[in-house]
C-alpha cells in the first residue's frame, strides 16, 4: 500500500476555503493526480432542500474551493453533479443553494444527473448487484471526487464519501438498493453491500469530507433522513475512500471496525479502515473528536401520546414516510384510533399485549399481529395519514 492511499488529512479553521486547500495540499495537491485527466466530476452532497448550516447539504465554499483547485490543476472540464434523494430535483437544489452563478463562474459545469441518462454496468464481484444501472455523466468521468457532509445515518451508522456515491444513481436504483437486503432477508445483502457494489465498479478517487457544520442524531418532522447540527469547523481529505470514512468515523467517536459499512469495505478490499494503519496529518486528531449522537428512533418522543413506534432493523423508507405522516398530523386528527403501537419492519415487536396493532408497509403484513395493514413499500405518507385519520373505507377505529 503506498502513501497516498493510507494519509488522511484533517484540518480545522473557521474559513471553509481556507481549510479544504490546506487538507488538499497536505495530501499532495491535485497537481499529480489529475495529471492527464479530461474530466472531473464532483459529487457534493446536495440531496435536500437544506442549507449546509444546518448540516443537511455539502458546504458550497468547500466544492467552490475544489472546482477552482481542480482548474489550477489543469481539468479540462470540471462538472459537479448530483442525482438527489428519491423525491427531490437536484436541478431545483442547485437553484435553492444559490450554486450556479458561483460555480459556472469558477468554471465548472453544473449536471442535474436527475435528468441524466442511465447506463447498465457489470460489477465483477458484486455481492448484491450482478449488473448496476449508474448516472452516464458519472460512468463517463474519469477522477470522481466524493464530497459528503459528515453526519450519521439511520442505517449505515455514518453517511460520508462512501454513501455519498449513491447519488450517482437513478431514482429506481436507489429504492431498489434501499428494498433489495430487506426482501432477501440475509445479511449479505444488507444495503451496506450495494453500496459497496457501486463503490467497487464507480470509486471515488478523492474523498473530501465538509464537516464545517456535521450532523448528528435524529429529528422528527424534518424533511428526509436528517438530525441536528454540529459545527466542527474541518474538512477530512484522502485519497483512499475507506481510510477517509474511517478517519471521519473516527472523530465522530465511532469505531470504524464497528461500522459495517466501513468494516465490509475493509473486507472487500476497498480500502483501508484499521485506523492504527492510517496516518493523519494536520490537526491531531484528539483536538476535534468529539461523540456524536447516533440517528437512532429510540427515545424519540412522539408528539402523539397514544401512538407508539416499534421499529426493527427493516429499512428506512417506512420509517421516514410514517414519521413524516406523524409529524403533520394534529392530536384530535388521531384521537378515534385511541392507543396503537406502529409496527414497522419484518421484525417488529410489540411491547403491549393492550393496544391497537397497525403493521405498516408490505414487511410488517407476515408479523405474527392481529391488527391493520397500510400496505405499500413504502406506503406514502400521506396514504398513512388518511388510515390513521380513519378515511379509508376499510378502516374503522
Ligand atoms: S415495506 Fe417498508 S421496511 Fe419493508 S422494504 Fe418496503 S419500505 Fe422498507
Amino acid at each position: 500500500m503506498n502513501r497516498e492511499q493510507t494519509v488522511v488529512s484533517i484540518v480545522r479553521g473557521k474559513d471553509p476555503r481556507v481549510i479544504t486547500r490546506e487538507a488538499i495540499s497536505l495530501i499532495g495537491g491535485l497537481g499529480p493526480a489529475l495529471k492527464a485527466v479530461d474530466t472531473v466530476l464532483i459529487k457534493p452532497n446536495f440531496g435536500v432542500d437544506m442549507p449546509s448550516t444546518t448540516g443537511g447539504t455539502t458546504n458550497p465554499l468547500v466544492v467552490l474551493t475544489l472546482i477552482e483547485l481542480a482548474k489550477e490543476a489543469g481539468a479540462k472540464r470540471v462538472l459537479v453533479g448530483e442525482s438527489s434523494v428519491v423525491g427531490y430535483n437536484a436541478g431545483k437544489i442547485f437553484d435553492f443553494l444559490g450554486v450556479r452563478e458561483p460555480f459556472e463562474r469558477a468554471g465548472a459545469e453544473l449536471v442535474n444527473m436527475d435528468s441524466d441518462k442511465s447506463v447498465k454496468v457489470e460489477v465483477p464481484n458484486g455481492k448484491v448487484f450482478e449488473n448496476i444501472r449508474v448516472h452516464r455523466t458519472a460512468w463517463e468521468s474519469d477522477f470522481i471526487i466524493s464530497v459528503p457532509v459528515m453526519k450519521t445515518h439511520f442505517q449505515t451508522v455514518v453517511s460520508l464519501g462512501l454513501k455519498n456515491m449513491k447519488g450517482t444513481l437513478p431514482d429506481s436504483t436507489k429504492k431498489l438498493s434501499h428494498r433489495i437486503g430487506v426482501r432477501q432477508r440475509k445479511e449479505e445483502f444488507e444495503l451496506e453491500h450495494s453500496i459497496l457494489d457501486l463503490n467497487s465498479v464507480l470509486t471515488p478517487r478523492l474523498t473530501v469530507i465538509d464537516g464545517v457544520v456535521a450532523q448528528e442524531g435524529y429529528k422528527p418532522g424534518s424533511p428526509g433522513v436528517t438530525g441536528s447540527p454540529v459545527p466542527m469547523d474541518i474538512v477530512v481529505a484522502g485519497f483512499d475512500p475507506v481510510a477517509t470514512d474511517a478517519t471521519a468515523a473516527n472523530l465522530m467517536g465511532f469505531d470504524p471496525m464497528e461500522v459495517p459499512l466501513i468494516k465490509r469495505a475493509f473486507e472487500r478490499g476497498l480500502g483501508e479502515a484499521r485506523i492504527e494503519m492510517i496516518k493523519t496529518i494536520g490537526t491531531p486528531v484528539n483536538q476535534v473528536r468529539r461523540k456524536f449522537r447516533a440517528a437512532s428512533l429510540e427515545g424519540i418522543e412522539l408528539t402523539h401520546k397514544n401512538l407508539r413506534l416499534c421499529v426493527d432493523k427493516g429499512c428506512s423508507g417506512c420509517r421516514e414516510t410514517t414519521i413524516l405522516a406523524l409529524a403533520g398530523m394534529e392530536a384530535d386528527e388521531i384521537s378515534g384510533i385511541g392507543e396503537a403501537e406502529l409496527l414497522i419492519g419484518q421484525q417488529a415487536e410489540a411491547n403491549s399485549s393492550e393496544w391497537k396493532k397497525i403493521l405498516i408497509g408490505n414487511c410488517a403484513k407476515d408479523l405474527p399481529y392481529e391488527g391493520y395493514n397500510i400496505e405499500g413499500c413504502p406506503p406514502p405518507s400521506f396514504y398513512i395519514k388518511k388510515c390513521l385519520k380513519g378515511e379509508e373505507d376499510t378502516i374503522d377505529w
